[in-house]
């Protein structure tokens, strides 16, 4: 079950009204390195977990990303409040109104007309919220490594809102919601580490043959070597011969029914190309051969 405390997670005190950066703000709230979307990420996977240290854990930091998806929201309700009564009374001429919520380069009109300025599912630049952001596989090695990888990029996207916030207040919240996703990050990588092995990702093991091979594909000036290509870690195969048909002869092959083969060479008779044809285009009608010339040619 949920319970709810009225009292936030971290308090927010916002300096003063700022509807075009509630808008940016919106990209915690809504946007793919939310914390709606990491709740949800966390939530559902913690429902399947069998793992009782790691569903605890998930479960923890769903809780968790609901209270901070309270705390960036209640940020940008405030930031919107004093547009949002201007304009649902009407208050101001309608071009203050209109410069309020257009003016110094802010974008925040769709949340104003819109969504009244409630904090909108939606990211930054309007795009609504949707599942596909979440992308959770079922296997904890797997999803513990997006994980890791969603933890680090909401800390990212904090820190730049960060970068472009000057309300003291609003910096304190977002720097505490920063230093959480670092922590959610080392809870997720011990948890990854604790489970042994963890590499490769599922069960099945690689074919040892190409497991630790490094295909030089992109041939030419830039050609680099470092750990990820190191002859101590991988062997290094370069040179297109080298690399075609590794494990063979390179040719497709497909076992049919009689049937089948049968329908199927039917099509290529029917869909053959004549290599020995010039046929007359429309392209070049349209650019003004004469066809009969063209005939007079030929013979
Ligand atoms: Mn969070
Ligand atoms: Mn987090």
């Amino acid at each position: 079950m949920f319970a709810h405390n009225k009292r936030l997670q971290y308090t927010v005190r916002v300096g003063s009204s700022n509807p075009g950066l509630a808008n940016l703000m919106l990209e915690q709230f809504g946007g793919p390195q939310g914390e709606l979307a990491a709740a949800c990420r966390y939530f559902t996977q913690a429902l399947a977990e069998d793992d009782p240290g790691r569903k605890d854990m998930l479960m923890d930091i769903a809780t968790e990303e609901l209270s901070h998806l309270e705390v960036i929201g209640t940020i940008v309700a405030m930031l919107n409040k004093g547009a949002k009564g201007r304009l649902s009374e009407a208050a101001e001429s309608e071009a203050e109104l209109y410069r309020s919520i257009t003016g110094n380069g802010n974008s925040s009109h769709v949340t104003q007309v819109l969504y009244g300025g409630g904090p909108a599912l939606t990211n930054s630049g309007g795009q609504l919220w949707n599942a596909g952001y979440i992308d959770s596989i079922g296997d904890p090695s797997a999803d513990l490594r997006s994980n890791i990888a969603a933890e680090a990029r909401a800390k990212i996207v904090y820190e730049r809102l960060i970068n472009v916030t000057d309300d003291p207040g609003v910096k304190d919240a977002l720097g505490f919601l920063m230093t959480r996703e670092i922590a959610h990050q080392q809870s997720f990588e011990k948890a990854l580490y604790s489970m042994s092995p963890n590499f490769p990702p599922g069960k099945l093991a690689g074919d040892p043959r190409f497991t630790n091979v490094y295909f030089n594909m992109s041939q030419g000036n830039g050609d680099a070597r470092g750990p990820w290509n190191a002859e101590e870690n991988f062997e290094f195969v370069t040179g297109a011969d080298a690399q075609k048909s590794v494990d063979g002869d390179g040719d497709a092959a497909v076992t049919l029914t009689e049937t089948e083969q049968g329908v199927l060479e039917q099509l290529v008779v029917r869909t053959a190309s004549d290599p020995e044809s010039d046929p007359l285009t429309g392209a070049e009608l349209g650019m003004g051969v004469d066809e009969g010339e063209v005939e007079r040619q030929r013979q």
